[in-house]
C-alpha cells in the first residue's frame, strides 16, 4: 500500500488520514503523531538526525515495538505488524522528504553567503623538485644516451653467481668478505655494485652491446664517505675490436660533458677481477685546474671512476667468444660525482634529508 507523504510549508507535518484510520491502538497513533511533528520542527539536518534515532533507531519504542511482536496476544499482531510497519515506513520517507528539504536549503545558504571572487590568482602550491643524486645519475644517463648506449636493469637482491662468480671474483677474493657484503642467504647477497647487470644483459643479447646499468647498490660500510647504499652507473661495451683507446675516448666524452671542456683524464693501473687490464681514471681538479689544492690534496688530479678491459674470463660465462670479440667497462658513483661537480664535502649529506640543504640544489 503507498502511502502519500504529506508535507506542508514552513516544516508542519499533517498526519494522513489514511493512516490514522487504520490506527486503533494509542501507542502508534501517538508515535505516528508526534513523530511527524517532531520531523517537522526539525531546523538543520543534525536535529533531524537525532530525531530519526528517536523514532526508528535500534532503541526506538515503535522498533522495539515491531521486534517483540510475538509476544503479544495473538489478536494484536496483525494490526500491530500491518499498521506498525505502515507507521514506520510513514516515518522513514518523511524523515527523507525533509532531508531533501533542508539539504536544498542549506546548499541556497551557502551559495548565498559564499564570495568567490574568480578573477584572483590561483594559491600556488609549493612544489618540490628531483632530489640531487636523482639529478646527477640523469645528466650521467643523458651524457651516455646521446653517445647511443641503452639503459638496463635488473635486481637489487642478487645471487652469489651474477654478483660474484660470473664477474670472475674466486670464492676468496676479499669483495666477497662479511665485511663488505650484506648476505640474505649463503647464495643471496644485497648486490654490491651494478655489474650483474651487464652479465644478465651479455646472457640476452649477442654482441654489439652498448648499455649503461645505473641504480642502487649495497655494502657494510657506514662512515663520512661510506654509506651502506649508494648508487652506481656502470657501463658496458662489447664488440670487435674494442681496445682502450675506445675506452679512453669514451670516459673523455663522458667527463668534458660532465665537468667541463677544460677537464684532462689519466688513466692509472689498478686491479678489478673482472677487468684485465684495469684502471683508475683521474679528472684534473675543476678547482685548482690541475695546480694542486686542499680538494684535489695538492695532486691536482681526482678519482672518479674505475674501469678496464673486460676479462676474457667473464665472456666464459656468456658464451661469448673471447677470439672474436673484446669489451670494457666502467663504473662510477653517483654519490661521488655529485661531490665533485657540486663541491659537497660529505657523503651524509645527501641521506639526511634536510631540505635546508637540498633546496639548494
Ligand atoms: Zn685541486
Amino acid at each position: 500500500m503507498s502511502v502519500r507523504i504529506c508535507c506542508s510549508e514552513g516544516g508542519a507535518i499533517t498526519a494522513n488520514d489514511t493512516i490514522l484510520e487504520q490506527i486503533s491502538r494509542d501507542d502508534l497513533r501517538r508515535i505516528y503523531t508526534d513523530g511527524l511533528a517532531t520531523i517537522g520542527e526539525a531546523a538543520d539536518l543534525a536535529a533531524l538526525e537525532a530525531v530519526r534515532v528517536r523514532f526508528l533507531g535500534r532503541k526506538a519504542e515503535l522498533v522495539l515495538l515491531l521486534r517483540s511482536i510475538s509476544e503479544l496476544p495473538p489478536q494484536e499482531r496483525p494490526e500491530v505488524g500491518k499498521v506498525g510497519n505502515l507507521v514506520r515506513k510513514a516515518l522513514e520517507d518523511t524523515v527523507e522528504a525533509k532531508r531533501a528539504e533542508l539539504e536544498s536549503r542549506e546548499l541556497v545558504q551557502a551559495l548565498g553567503s559564499d564570495q568567490i571572487d574568480v578573477t584572483l590568482p590561483g594559491r600556488r602550491l609549493p612544489l618540490g623538485h628531483l632530489h640531487l643524486i636523482t639529478q646527477t645519475q640523469r645528466e650521467i644517463e643523458d651524457i651516455f644516451l646521446a653517445m647511443g648506449y641503452d639503459i638496463a636493469d635488473g635486481p637489487e637482491v642478487e645471487t652469489d653467481y651474477y654478483n660474484f662468480e660470473a664477474l670472475n671474483t674466486p670464492a676468496d677474493h676479499p669483495a666477497r668478505s662479511l665485511q663488505d657484503t650484506f648476505f640474505v642467504t649463503d647464495t643471496v647477497v644485497l648486490r654490491t655494485h651494478t655489474s650483474p647487470v651487464e652479465v644478465r644483459t651479455m646472457e640476452k643479447q649477442r654482441p654489439p652491446v652498448r648499455i649503461i646499468a645505473p641504480g642502487k647498490v649495497y655494502r657494510r660500510d657506514s662512515d663520512a664517505t661510506h654509506t651502506p647504499m649508494f648508487h652506481q652507473v656502470e657501463g658496458l661495451v662489447v664488440d670487435r675490436d674494442i681496445t682502450l683507446a675506445d675506452l679512453k675516448g669514451t670516459l673523455e666524452t663522458f667527463t668534458r660533458a660532465m665537468f667541463g671542456a677544460d677537464r684532462k683524464v689519466r688513466l692509472r693501473a689498478h686491479f678489478f677481477p673482472f677487468t684485465e687490464p684495469s684502471v683508475e681514471v683521474d679528472v684534473s681538479c675543476m678547482a685548482c685546474d690541475g695546480a694542486g689544492c686542499r680538494l684535489c690534496k695538492r695532486t691536482g688530479w681526482l678519482e672518479i671512476l674505475g674501469a678496464g678491459m673486460t676479462d676474457p674470463n667473464v665472456f666464459g660465462f656468456v658464451d661469448y667468444d673471447p677470439e672474436e670479440y673484446t669489451g670494457f667497462a666502467f663504473g662510477m658513483g653517483v654519490e661521488r660525482i655529485a661531490m665533485l661537480k657540486y663541491g659537497v664535502n660529505d657523503l651524509r649529506l645527501f641521506f639526511e634529508n634536510d631540505l635546508r640543504f637540498l633546496r639548494q640544489f
